[in-house]
């Protein structure tokens, strides 16, 4: 297929060229340059905060109606467009066409939630003796600066527009520079549904320039973040000068109690497919397998099973089923991790190496009596590999569950009702998943506690996070 221009589309213009420095897109299935991504300079970014400005003075002010309307439009132009923004994610990022022909389904099913949402932003009215009158209205919070991550090329700027969209503020979105036609695709259907171009604009450049300049004008009223808790971390403190509102969506260490008493098969067929979605690379991955001691060994064995029956190839061609990793560099990180793991003292049961020379392919990777002092027990793998251990009991598990400073997604497989209430109970997560990884869906908040970051976007809490309270008391 072809790939499409690449540019940045400031107050609806299409902007490349005119000297400004560029990037390489890179199909991560064969490692070869795409495309050249133009990269915003401050020119580019002072002309996006100005449009911002006063595109939000304009959507402030635009009707339930309105809105639902660009929203609703969108999610058709997405429906029609579903193949075509499928193989640009796939080209760009690697992950098969079937994922990616999902996560067009994602925005769909989002912009739609939305535009049902945007008629009950409701406020209140408190109650006041006769003559006197309390309101309490939403307003949004203003223009918003949004950066979106690679690993889901179209998942992600969807979230990152539509809730500012539905909450009636403007947006500039710096979306991966590994990923920018996906991004754009996504505007374009927002733009073509009728968003006015000063409503939401995409810029790329270098992440640290373009972070530092929109956070750091006053005319930014809100940050919203996804990516590894390290950025993150930098970037709420930029936020934090001026008192920008922000949502983070940060990194996680998905951990997954697997008890005895669970069904294990239906539980590994879930939780193997799980892990080598994305080539691992997903923020609620599951990472750390928890395992009731009586149960390891056959856990384990199934684990590896299927694990090696994983196909990976090329995320466009029939019959993969794990893609390339995104980038070289993840490779890398695979490479040291699993390295630390075995020097200190893990079994490699399957998998730990790169396949072939082309492309970013990883082995489907398994891991067995990791210990705890290994980097890849405390730190994001971000990758395909599974962590195996056995524990001795429940407490012991919920322990080791919560040992971490990252809270995002937990699983939970048991069939003891009252377990599962009181394992939930006790995970330190935003999301916990029993006897299920589904863990997400439009209408349901998806964000972590702790490290893993705070806020929520998807679900009305979504749209919620860019709408600020205003009290309104007449004496
Ligand atoms: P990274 O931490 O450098 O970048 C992560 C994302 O943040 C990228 O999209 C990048 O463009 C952006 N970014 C980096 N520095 C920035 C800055 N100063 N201002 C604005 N944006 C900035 O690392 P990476 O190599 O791209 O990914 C590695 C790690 O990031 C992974 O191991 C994982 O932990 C994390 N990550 C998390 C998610 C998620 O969904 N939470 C997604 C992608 C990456």
């Amino acid at each position: 297929m072809t790939y499409p221009d690449l540019y940045l589309m400031i107050d609806g213009q299409r902007l490349s060229g005119g000297g400004r420095r560029t990037h390489k897109v890179v199909n991560p299935a064969t490692g070869e340059a795409i495309a050249d991504l133009p990269l915003a300079d401050a020119a580019d970014m002072d002309a996006a905060l100005a449009a911002a400005q006063r595109g939000f003075h304009r959507w402030r002010d635009s009707t339930p109606h309105e809105r639902a309307a660009v929203l609703q439009g969108a999610a058709r132009l997405m429906v029609e467009r579903q193949e075509a923004l499928a193989r640009i994610a796939t080209l760009e990022q690697g992950k098969t066409l079937a994922e990616a022909r999902i996560e067009v389904m994602m925005n769909v099913g989002l912009f739609n939630f939305y535009a049902g949402e945007v008629f009950r932003l409701y406020g209140r009215a408190l109650v006041r003796p006769a003559g006197q009158r309390s309101t309490v209205t939403k307003e949004p919070v203003g223009p918003v600066a949004a950066f979106a991550p690679w690993n889901f090329p179209l998942g992600n700027p969807g979230r990152k527009l539509g809730a500012p969209i539905a909450a009636g503020c403007s947006v500039i979105l710096k979306a991966a520079e590994e990923t920018p036609a996906s991004a754009l695709g996504v505007l374009q259907c927002l733009l073509d549904a009728g968003l006015p171009g000063d409503v939401a604009q995409a810029v790329f450049g270098v992440p640290d320039e373009v972070s530092r300049h929109l956070l750091g004008s006053p005319i930014i009223r809100k940050m919203s973040f996804t990516g590894s808790t390290v950025v993150g971390k930098h970037l709420a403190k930029l936020a934090a000068e001026d008192c920008k509102r922000t949502t983070m969506e940060l990194g996680g260490h998905g951990p997954v109690l697997i008890f005895a008493d669970a069904d294990i098969d239906k539980a590994l067929d879930t939780v193997v497919a799980g892990k080598y979605r994305n080539a691992g690379q997903v923020c609620v991955s599951p990472t750390r397998f928890i395992v009731e001691a009586g149960v390891h060994d056959r856990f384990l064995a199934g684990f590896v099973e299927r694990a090696q029956k994983v196909t990976v190839g090329d995320g466009a061609a029939a019959g993969s089923v794990m893609g390339p990793m995104a980038n070289a560099r993840r490779l890398d990180a695979m490479d040291w991790l699993i390295g630390d793991a075995v020097a200190k003292g893990a079994r490699l049961e399957t998998g730990g190496e790169r396949i072939g020379n082309a492309g970013y392919f990883f082995a489907p990777t398994v891991l067995s009596a990791t210990p705890l002092d290994a980097a890849i027990m405390n730190e994001e793998p971000f990758g395909p590999v599974a962590l195996i251990n056995a524990y001795a009991d429940e407490a012991a598990m919920i322990a080791e569950a919560n040992r971490l400073p990252y809270g995002l997604a937990a699983y939970a497989w048991t069939s003891d009702a009252a377990r599962q209430r009181r394992v939930a109970r006790a995970v330190e997560a935003g999301m916990v998943g029993i006897n299920t990884a589904m863990i997400g869906g439009s209408d349901s908040p998806f964000g972590g506690v702790k490290w893993s970051g705070h806020g929520a976007e998807d679900g009305p809490e979504g749209i919620d996070a860019c709408l600020v309270t205003k009290a309104i008391h007449e004496g």
